[in-house]
């Protein structure tokens, strides 16, 4: 295999015909989970049976190869497997082997989880494409399940006073994850109108979720409830309530000023600095090239560590620019 990788509103295996999460409709194109910036309409899309079916029917590819965690693909003389990615329901790492090179596309990652469940498994490869949303050494996060057990005590306390705990976390996989990881303590939960759909989704996709209701702003009834951290309206209506912001993002202090709420917690589905870094360790790559976020910031660390690394993204930006 050549090493050449390029990006063109994805990333390209040019050579193999092989798009990794392209932004725009391609013929045959790798979806690693299913948030929206990662889902399009493709011919053909190559994901695992939950991602698929966490995609809403008007955003589904027109045909599918669907592939569970740790089956193989042939594609020409390469080979396509699978690895979870660790950052929500159905997300997979796809590592692609041609001629006894092998490179890893990690997708969005997470490496630590809460719960005591082992952290997320990482190939080795030669080439790596890491995504590197929180590519700056200040976003150091918390053990996950210390954050948990915070998030708990500080719901608990608010509904000992009577004050409505509002958490803040996107729709689709945190909020989900997120009431995964309180079920232990007892909660219930009111949802939303807009989380409500892709807990529905979630459940239907093989994870069963713990007890919740619909919001109703009149009456949320001694539960903790969650909300997309955009549009307030249903939250400004609950009368007495403390608002979290259960993000990465927590450790930006204009972001976390940004949402404007009452505490923040930096629980997040994505790697932290010190993981990203963890992530290169144990893929044990030579070539790096990143993705989202801060990637040019965290290709320059890892050339400080002596290896050779380059935001692909910056590619395009550079293309813009011109
Ligand atoms: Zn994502």
């Amino acid at each position: 295999m050549t090493r050449e990788v390029v990006w063109d509103h994805g990333v390209s295996l040019p050579e193999h015909r092989l798009w990794l999460d392209p932004l725009v409709v391609r013929t045959f194109a790798f979806i690693s989970h299913a948030h929206t910036d990662h889902a399009r309409r493709h011919k053909e899309a190559l994901l695992t049976p939950q991602t698929l079916a966490l995609i809403p029917e008007s955003r589904r590819p027109r045909g599918w190869r669907m592939l569970g965690y740790h089956e193989t693909m042939r594609r020409g003389q390469a080979s396509v497997t699978l690895h979870p990615a660790g950052h929500m329901l159905g997300s997979a790492q796809l590592l692609f082997e041609h001629h006894g090179t092998t490179l890893l596309y990690t997708g969005d990652i997470k490496l630590r989880q809460p719960g005591g469940a082992p952290p997320t498994f990482v190939p080795r490869a030669d080439v790596l494409i890491l995504e590197t949303t929180y590519g700056r050494p200040h976003f150091r996060f918390g053990d996950p399940d210390s954050t948990v057990e915070a998030i708990a005590t500080w719901c608990r306390r608010a509904l000992d006073s009577r004050v409505t705990p509002v958490l803040l976390c996107h729709a689709l996989g945190k909020t989900e994850e997120m009431m995964l990881a309180l079920a232990p303590y007892g909660f219930s939960f009111a949802l939303e109108k807009r989380c409500a759909p892709c807990a529905r989704e979630y459940a239907n996709a093989g994870r069963p979720l713990p007890d919740w209701v619909e919001l109703d702003a009149d009456s949320p009834g001694g539960r903790v409830v969650i909300a997309p951290p955009s549009g307030k309206d249903e939250v400004r209506r609950l009368g007495r309530y403390r608002t979290a912001l259960v993000s990465g993002w927590a450790k930006d202090a204009e972001f976390a000023r940004l949402f404007g709420a009452d505490a923040t917690f930096d629980l997040s589905d994505h790697c932290d600095f010190d993981e990203l870094m963890e992530v290169v360790e144990r893929s044990g790559a030579d070539q790096v090239y990143t993705v989202h976020g801060y990637t040019a910031d965290f290709a320059r660390h890892l050339r400080k560590k002596g290896i050779r690394a380059s935001a692909l993204e910056a590619t395009e930006q550079l293309a813009l620019a011109l």
